[in-house]
């Protein structure tokens, strides 16, 4: 593999291919369903190259892979869906695993929601180092952005963008920038930029936990959800005020936290995008939209990796 990967620097192209990756070995967790409220249980298994990611429902016998075709609600967490199953709450585990770089997975779980734990991406990434990562047979493949795609609703939008020197050593990451405004004065305009590594993420984003407004959560609760939910596992905002009595972990958490859902939400691509994000006031749905109007003209992306490498070699 490696005079393989030789050629392919020599070939001219902007990065060398990576291997595909995986678990070292299988690790589970317990936890509680946000919504459900119920006990969850979470395992990692270790899948076989070129497998990608997905659900396996133990509960039903059924598999859901982790793609963006496959999002059948976003109104408070990206769900995933195929007939006679559904998972839901899926977006910090896909963010940790797009972070830590890992390629094929099977993530079994008994319920139809993953474990909040504390709301954040990172006991997800706990749970990955503790596994361990290793790289198994078959090459990465990634997402080139080729133009700029766009997707909007009331004032917020959703883009992405080639990188602007696709040949310099830049040109093979993922950079993202995001900022969101909020009546409330405990959040209000915050703004992040970032390029997406392991480091960056666990540094950055990983510990950021999912935010709600102490005014809709009467409403959540009415409608059945958020019946998990608590000072443990996310922050409530009333105002100016934080009610949690431990506070912030960052001063602007809450746009950490929406960025750690961009990535999340994205990873469902299937593959690691290179280009550039830029969102403003984004979500789930204009997250997934994002993906759909991305794949919609295949003008926009490009795949680079195995079959792109040997066609390269082969000329
Ligand atoms: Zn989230």
């Amino acid at each position: 593999m490696s005079s393989l990967r030789d050629r392919y620097a020599v070939s001219g192209m902007d990065s060398a291919p990576a291997p595909r990756r995986t678990l070292r070995a299988a690790i589970s967790c317990v936890g509680r369903g946000l919504h459900s409220g119920a006990d969850v249980s979470l395992k990692l298994v270790p899948a076989a190259p070129g497998t990608g990611i997905s659900f396996r429902r133990t509960d039903l016998g059924l598999d859901i892979p982790a793609r963006f075709d496959h999002v059948a609600d976003t109104t408070l967490c990206t769900v995933l869906a195929v007939p006679g199953a559904r998972i839901g709450t899926i977006e910090h585990l896909m963010a940790a695993l797009a972070a830590c770089g890992i390629d094929d997975l099977l993530i079994e779980t008994n319920a139809a929601e993953l474990p909040i734990l504390d709301g954040s991406a990172a006991p997800f990434v706990f749970l990955i180092e503790s596994a361990g990562i290793v790289e198994h047979a078959g090459l990465r493949e990634r997402i080139e952005i080729l133009r700029p795609v766009r997707v909007e609703s009331n004032g917020a939008f959703a883009e992405l963008h080639p990188h602007a020197h696709p040949h310099a050593n830049a040109g093979s990451g993922f950079d993202l920038s995001l900022d969101i405004v909020f009546p409330a004065p405990a959040i209000g305009t915050q703004s992040l930029s970032l390029r997406l590594t392991a480091e960056t993420f666990g540094a950055e984003l990983a510990a950021a936990r999912t935010f709600t407004l102490a005014g809709e959560i009467a409403a959540l609760r009415q409608a059945g959800l958020a019946k998990g939910g608590s000072l443990d596992n996310a922050i409530v905002v009333d105002g100016e005020k934080i009610m949690n009595p431990t506070g912030l972990r960052w001063p602007d958490e809450f746009v950490r936290h929406k960025l750690l859902d961009v990535v999340g939400d994205l990873a469902l691509a299937g593959a690691p995008i290179s280009g550039r994000f830029i969102g403003h006031c984004t979500g789930h749905r204009l997250n997934n939209l994002l993906l759909h109007a991305l794949f919609a003209d295949a003008a926009n992306y490009r795949i680079v990796g195995m079959h792109a490498m040997f066609q390269r070699v082969a000329a």
